[in-house]
């Protein structure tokens, strides 16, 4: 803590995953001592930092901080998404950082972790702003990557648009026509399924953590936080899946429509308009929107996090088992709280950690830098039932490892083992670097 001071997110991800691999630790204290494993794989390979300078449609300069976080290359080239957002500072993206290194492994794909991004806000920029910005983001950020180094991808605040300008700019700077960024559009070597596929991979992992456990999505009702790419996909997925979604959100505030939330309309609000989850209730009379954050007191059977970091603590835990709600499944990257997690463990509601829950969305980003070295596309059922064995895999996975530590159900740390062992294995194997 003394020499990350300030990083409070970076401690909490790494307590959590410190404590869920005790037994392994132990296991092999001597060895990890010796090998100072524990003290590496805590530490980024490398922080980037630089200072992004840009023009204002007002002919002002504006500076933003940019950063890069290679946390972790033991497995693969440094993968991981770039959030533009402006609370993001480098304890959150090295929270990021290590999450995704975790995560990656689960995938089974040759990926490492990394994560990078701004504290640059894109809500309410123009388009020409927002090119601005990732030009001059992507100058800086370009001597770092590569599609055998360094491979980002999209998160909060970066969809289409930003990677489609980011990528023009890294093809200029470096003349090089290759898959250094996923989310790519499908005409300049995106792959079909990435847009959906964060949230269809926590769809598929929830619906086979409650097969597992006797359950089922069908007629079960969902409630979703947000209403970006995650949100708007696993609404799309659980609903195909026979689930009643009742609500969305956004950081002002949530819907809730007891008939169902009707997706086509939240897609034209969000991806067409770029508009907020509010004008849904403007337009459909059964829908109601409130202000502020209480999205986890609506009674429901199935809750999805699918927006931020410690967006749902144990006051929130309590009112959703308290209403009946048996299963959560982490879209976002660590939305619960410690205590939230830990009461969910406690109270037998089956719960999915965002690391194994939400890894769908960079497995499908490694199939893209597979299509793009081929130089192949694949189909969309293709794509998608690649993904979809993924998911059940890192289910079998997570469970796998917390059967072998005696602690059957906990998915946290079956996800943590596994996803741990195999960075091990290749940080022993490759000696001390
Ligand atoms: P988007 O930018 O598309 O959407 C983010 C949503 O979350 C918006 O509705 C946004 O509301 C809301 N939100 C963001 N910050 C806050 C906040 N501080 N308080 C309340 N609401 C907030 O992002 P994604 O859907 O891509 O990402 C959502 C989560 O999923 C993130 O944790 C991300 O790291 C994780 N994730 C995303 C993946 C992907 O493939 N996109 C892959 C794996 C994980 P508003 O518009 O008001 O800000």
């Amino acid at each position: 803590v003394n020499q990350n001071p300030g990083e409070v997110e970076f401690h909490q991800a790494v307590k959590e995953v410190l404590d869920s691999l005790k037994l392994v630790i132990s296991a092999n204290e001597e060895n990890y001592r010796k090998m100072g494993l524990l003290e590496r794989i805590v530490e980024p390979e490398r922080i980037i930092s630089f200072r992004v300078p840009w023009v204002d449609d007002n002919g002002n300069v504006q500076v933003n901080k940019g950063f890069r976080v290679q946390f972790n290359s033991a497995i693969g080239p440094y993968k991981g998404g770039l959030r533009l957002h402006p609370s993001v500072n480098q304890g959150i993206l090295k929270f990021l950082g290590f999450e995704q290194t975790f995560k990656n492994s689960l995938t089974g794909l040759p990926i490492g972790g990394g994560k990078g991004g701004s504290n640059f806000d894109p809500k309410g920029k123009s388009d020409r702003e927002v090119m601005a910005f990732c030009q001059s983001f992507m100058t800086e950020l370009s001597k770092y990557i590569g599609a055998d180094q360094d491979v980002p991808a999209g998160d909060i605040g970066v969809g289409a648009r930003e990677i489609g300008f980011l990528y023009g700019q890294y093809k200029r700077m470096t003349g090089l026509y290759e898959g250094v960024l996923t989310g790519k559009g499908l005409n300049y070597g995106g792959s079909l399924v990435r847009t959906q596929a964060t949230g269809y991979g926590l769809v598929y992992i929830l619906d086979e953590m409650l097969k597992h456990n006797g359950k089922d999505l069908n007629g079960k009702k969902v409630v979703i936080s947000g209403s970006g790419n995650v949100a708007i996909y696993a609404a799309e997925k659980a609903q195909q899946l026979g689930a009643i979604v009742i609500s969305l959100s956004d950081s002002a505030g949530y819907i809730y429509d007891e008939s169902g939330i009707q997706l086509d309309l939240v897609k034209e609000i969000k991806e067409v308009r770029r508009g907020r989850i509010k004008e849904y209730a403007d337009v459909v009379k059964t829908a109601v929107f409130t202000e502020g954050k209480g999205i986890w007191s609506i009674p429901c059977d199935i809750a999805l996090p699918c927006a931020t970091q410690n967006e749902l603590d144990i006051d929130d835990a309590k009112e959703l088992k308290k209403n009946g709600c048996f299963a959560v499944a982490e879209g976002a990257n660590m939305p619960s709280t410690r205590g939230a997690t830990d009461y969910f463990l406690e109270n037998g509601i089956y719960f999915m950690p965002g690391k194994a829950a939400n890894a769908g969305g960079v497995a499908t980003s490694a199939l893209e830098m597979s299509q793009n070295s081929q130089r192949l596309s694949w189909t969309f059922e293709e794509v998608d039932e690649k993904l979809h064995d993924i998911m059940v895999n890192i289910y079998a996975k997570a469970a796998d490892a917390a059967d072998r530590y005696g602690v059957s159900g906990n998915y946290v740390a079956g996800a943590n083992i596994a996803g741990f062992e195999k960075v091990v294995d290749a940080m022993m194997a490759q000696g001390i670097v």
